[in-house]
């Protein structure tokens, strides 16, 4: 959530704030608001100007139609998207100047266009609950990354059981199965760059990205505690595969060169021994790759209950009911 509030437009972000006066739910990166019981979702993406996304449900009713007839109604600051196949929701982009004064106003009377022009063709509010199936969907929220109709009960009751387990993970969580399924989880993630190494010959900068990633999940799959030592313990685990899997090189050379499986002790003594620049700079170049795949899987490896909590905590702000 962090990553995308610092890449969110500043933009977006003053309307996010604005749109608090007029009524308009924020959550995380998304504005909401309910006109005449239809959803309509904002996000935003720019340069100087706000471009607003407005996201709603079409279900049933022919996209290509409905474009056509908004062409007619909506301001020219309102772009549509190229006609495509059907699909159950329709995305607008809106481009005001954010300084301009009664933008607010301009885009209340484009939601009313929408919604008149929704009721021409038909178009009902999803009753049906996403999370029970049950009929009469009070509400909609935030579930399973995408805003959808729900029972206030139904959202709330997921919240809370995912705030309880979050906080059992933290109660019960262990730190030494956490590290044994990390360092399991890192030799497993190695394999590809091992495998590319071998046979390729060269060392690929997405596979070594896989090494944190397995690293991250084995932890979580042992149920580690879901703390900060967790990305301290995989990037810790994730450098030592760099030594693996030059390890794991010299000892597929040394048995290509005697013809039976050497012992492992062997093929460490003769790796230090033979040691030299050309094999400290491909060590140093696979521990740089490694480190490249620590830093962009960081967001995921460093997920902590503590964040997790605080999001689901925030997701209850994602909740807007129906009249
Ligand atoms: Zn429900």
């Amino acid at each position: 959530m962090a990553a995308n509030s610092l890449l969110q437009d500043s933009n977006f972000r003053k309307f996010q704030e604005q749109s608090q006066n007029y009524g308009y739910k924020s959550y995380d990166k998304y504005v909401t608001c309910v006109v005449d019981d239809h959803l309509f979702v904002f996000t935003g993406a720019t340069t100087t100007t706000l471009n607003l996304f407005i996201r709603f449900n079409i279900e049933g009713a022919d996209s290509n139609s409905i474009i056509a007839l908004l062409k007619v109604r909506l301001p020219d600051k309102v772009r549509f998207p190229k006609p495509s196949a059907q699909a159950s929701d329709l995305v607008l982009t809106y481009v005001e100047k954010i300084k301009s004064p009664n933008y607010f106003y301009d885009l209340g009377s484009i939601l009313q266009i929408l919604v008149s022009t929704l009721h021409e063709f038909g178009v009902t509010p999803q009753r049906n609950c996403a999370i029970c199936s049950g009929q009469n969907a009070d509400a909609f929220g935030w579930h399973k990354d995408a805003f959808v109709a729900a029972h206030r009960f139904c959202l709330q009751a997921e919240y809370q059981k995912e705030t309880a387990d979050l906080t059992e993970s933290l109660v019960k969580g262990s730190y030494l199965l956490g590290i044994i399924g990390a360092f399991l989880g890192t030799l497993i993630g190695a394999i590809p760059t091992f495998l590319s190494i071998f046979f390729l010959e060269r060392i690929i900068i997405y596979l070594c990205a896989l090494i944190p990633i397995a690293g991250a999940v084995g932890y979580r799959l042992f149920k580690g505690k879901p703390t900060w030592v967790a990305a301290l313990v995989v990037l810790l685990f994730s450098l030592l595969e760099a030594f693996v899997i030059e390890l794991a090189v010299a000892y597929a050379t040394v048995m290509s060169i005697v013809g039976y499986w050497p012992s492992i002790i062997d093929v460490i003594k003769i790796y230090f021994a033979v040691f030299n620049a050309e094999m400290a700079g491909s060590l140093g170049l696979t521990i740089l790759f490694i480190a490249i795949g620590v830093a962009v899987t960081f967001p995921f490896i460093s997920r902590t209950a503590k964040k997790d909590l605080s999001s689901v905590a925030e997701r209850m702000n994602s909740i807007t009911d129906r009249r």
